[in-house]
């Protein structure tokens, strides 16, 4: 007897790689940026912010991500 696949498993959606060293499973709404061609994300606002003052360095890890976030301007 051959059982058929009552429940195929989907795929899990795939996770975008933040720049902050996680991953989101749902990327909309967070902060993004282009870097080398590839669009990377960021947790907070403030990320992107330290992100755009230094891409080289914060994509090699070397800038500690902020806390907290920054106010809207
Ligand atoms: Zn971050």
């Amino acid at each position: 007897m051959s059982q058929a696949a009552a429940s195929p498993s989907p795929l899990p959606p795939p996770l975008a790689q933040t720049a902050c060293g996680g991953t989101l499973s749902d990327p909309t709404g967070y902060p993004s940026a282009t870097y080398k061609g590839q669009t990377v994300y960021f947790c907070l606002r403030a990320c992107r912010v330290l992100f755009e003052r230094d891409p080289d360095r914060f994509m090699a890890g070397l800038i500690p991500h902020p806390v907290e976030d920054t106010p809207e301007p």
